[in-house]
C-alpha cells in the first residue's frame, strides 16, 4: 500500500486490541523503513461511540411501525429488546427523538419513555446487527468526548511514537485542548486532528480548527448525525475555514465505497475524491475499502491516480479563491520569503521547490499556496518529515544532510533526478535558514541544473 500512494495510516482503536495495534505501528514503521519513506501514522481515538450490545440472534429485521425497546443493561432477551454501550441511554431519551442505528439506515422514533426503558417505533427499515453503530441526532450526551478508555489510548499512542492522534466526536474546542493537553503532558510531539461529525462542532468550528492541528471530516456519522443531504455544502464550509486558518483538513469515508467489492470505482466515487481535492482538501482518506475491503491495493492505487490526474489539470489560477496567504502563526520573515519562493518559482517556470523546514511550518506554508511545483520537504527531525505526509504537494524527503544548504541542494536535486522530477536545464528554488544568525528561513536560492 505504501508502493501504491498511502503516506499516512489511520490506525481506527474502535475495533481491535492494543496488542493487534502496536503490531501494526511496527509493520508500518518496519516497512517504510525499507522503503526510507516518511509514512506517518494516526491513532483514531473511539470517543463515545454508541453501539449496540449483542442482540438475540445477532440480528433483527426491524420492519416499518415494528415496536422496539431500548433497555438497561448488557445483555437483551426478548428480541425486539436492544442494549448498547451507553449506559445513561433509557434516561436521555425523550418522547419525539429519533435513534438512527447501523449508519443511520434504520430510524427510530422514541414514542414512550419510562423508568425502565425507552420505546421507540420503526420510521425507516432495514436490517440492524450486534455492536452496530447508535446515532442520537440532536440530542446532547452527557459522557465528556475524552473518557477513560481513549484517554488511555492517547497516551499509548503518545508513547508509541504516534504522529497524529484523532479524536471522534468532538464538540468544542475544548475537547481538542483537553486531548493536546493530555499528549503534551507525554512529551509527546503527537499532532491532535479533530474529527468533525457532530452538530456541536459546526457551531464551534472556527474555535476547534483553530484549537487543532488538522480536521478530518469524519462523513461517515457527519452525514447520520445531521441530513445527509446537507453534507456536500457542510464539507465545501469546513475545508474553507480550514484553508483560511492554515490548517491541514482530511475528508474521509465513502470516498471509493463501492471498491469494498469491486475492483473499479462508480464515476461518482472518482467524481467526489476529485471534488474533494479541487475544494482544496490536503489529504483523501480511505477507511472499510482498505481495513475491510477485498481490494485495498486496488483501492489506494485508484485514489493516488484520481489525485494525480485532477492536479495535473488543475492549474493554481483555477483556484486562485481557494488561495491563503499570510499565517498569523508563521514568522513574519518565514511568511515574506515562503510567498516570494512560491512567486519565484511559477515566474521561472521552476520544476521542484525544496523546504529545509526544521517544525514542518515553512513547508506549510509552502502547501497553503498550493502552488503545481512539486516541492520536496526536508529536515533534520525524522517526526517533521512524517508530519510533512498530510501535507498538500510536499513530499517528505529522507537522509538529507541539512547542516549545510549546498549539501541539502545536492541531495535533493540528485534524488529529485533519480525520480524523475529534475533532469538538466530544469530550474529549482530552494528556501532554507542560512543559520547565520536565527532559525527563521531567509534564504532563497534559485539553481538551474547542469
Ligand atoms: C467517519 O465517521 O466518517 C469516520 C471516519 O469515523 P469512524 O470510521 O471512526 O466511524
Amino acid at each position: 500500500m505504501i508502493r501504491r500512494g498511502v503516506d499516512v495510516f489511520r490506525i481506527n482503536t474502535a475495533h481491535g486490541d492494543r496488542t493487534e495495534h502496536q503490531k501494526r505501528v511496527d509493520a508500518i514503521r518496519g516497512v517504510a523503513d525499507d522503503f526510507r519513506r516518511p509514512v506517518a501514522i494516526l491513532v483514531d481515538l473511539a470517543g463515545p461511540k454508541i453501539r449496540l450490545g449483542k442482540l438475540p440472534g445477532d440480528q433483527l429485521n426491524c420492519e416499518p411501525g415494528l415496536e422496539v425497546r431500548f433497555v438497561r443493561g448488557d445483555e437483551s432477551t426478548a428480541p425486539t429488546d436492544l442494549v448498547t454501550t451507553y449506559e445513561p441511554l433509557v434516561d436521555e431519551l425523550t418522547v419525539g427523538a429519533q435513534v438512527m442505528l447501523a449508519d443511520g439506515t434504520v430510524a427510530l422514533d422514541v414514542t414512550a419513555v419510562s423508568a425502565d426503558a425507552a420505546t421507540c417505533t420503526v420510521v425507516q427499515p432495514g436490517i440492524v446487527r450486534s455492536s452496530q453503530g447508535v446515532n442520537l441526532p440532536g440530542l446532547k450526551l452527557s459522557v465528556p468526548t475524552l473518557g477513560e478508555a481513549d484517554r488511555d489510548t492517547a497516551a499509548w499512542a503518545a508513547e508509541t511514537g504516534a504522529d497524529f492522534v484523532s479524536l471522534s466526536f468532538v464538540r468544542s474546542a475544548d475537547d481538542v485542548g483537553e486531548l493536546k493537553e493530555l499528549i503534551q503532558s507525554t512529551g509527546s510531539k503527537a499532532q491532535v486532528v479533530a474529527k468533525i461529525e457532530k452538530p456541536e462542532a459546526l457551531d464551534d468550528l472556527d474555535a476547534i480548527v483553530d484549537a487543532a492541528d488538522g480536521i478530518m471530516i469524519a462523513r461517515g456519522d457527519l452525514g447520520v448525525e445531521i441530513d445527509v443531504a446537507r453534507v456536500p455544502i457542510v464539507q465545501k464550509q469546513i475545508i474553507t475555514t480550514c484553508r483560511r486558518q492554515h490548517t491541514p483538513v482530511i475528508v474521509a469515508t465513502q470516498m471509493l465505497e463501492s471498491m469494498h467489492h469491486s475492483r473499479v470505482p462508480t464515476r461518482a466515487e472518482t467524481t467526489d475524491v476529485a471534488n474533494a481535492i479541487l475544494d482544496g482538501a490536503d489529504a483523501c482518506m480511505l477507511s472499510g475499502e482498505t481495513a475491510i475491503g477485498d481490494y485495498p491495493c486496488e483501492a489506494v492505487e485508484m485514489m493516488a491516480r484520481i489525485a494525480r490526474v485532477t492536479e495535473q489539470r488543475y492549474r493554481s489560477h483555477d483556484t486562485e479563491g481557494s488561495r491563503v496567504h499570510g499565517d498569523p502563526t508563521l514568522h513574519g520573515i518565514t511568511t515574506a520569503v515562503a510567498d516570494a519562493s512560491g512567486q519565484l518559482a511559477e515566474a521561472l517556470n521552476a520544476k521542484m521547490i525544496i523546504v529545509a523546514s526544521r517544525s514542518g511550518a515553512t513547508a506549510r506554508a509552502i502547501s497553503n499556496h498550493r502552488l503545481f511545483v512539486p516541492t520536496v520537504g526536508v529536515s533534520d527531525s525524522d517526526k517533521t518529515l512524517r508530519r510533512m505526509c498530510l501535507y498538500w504537494g510536499v513530499t517528505p524527503l529522507t537522509g538529507c544532510p541539512t547542516e549545510d544548504p549546498t549539501k541539502i541542494l545536492d541531495y535533493a536535486v540528485e534524488r529529485a533526478r533519480e525520480i524523475g522530477y529534475v533532469t538538466t536545464g530544469h530550474r529549482v528554488v530552494m528556501i532554507a535558514g542560512t543559520g547565520l544568525r536565527v532559525s527563521q528561513h531567509n534564504m532563497v536560492v534559485v539553481h538551474e541544473l547542469d
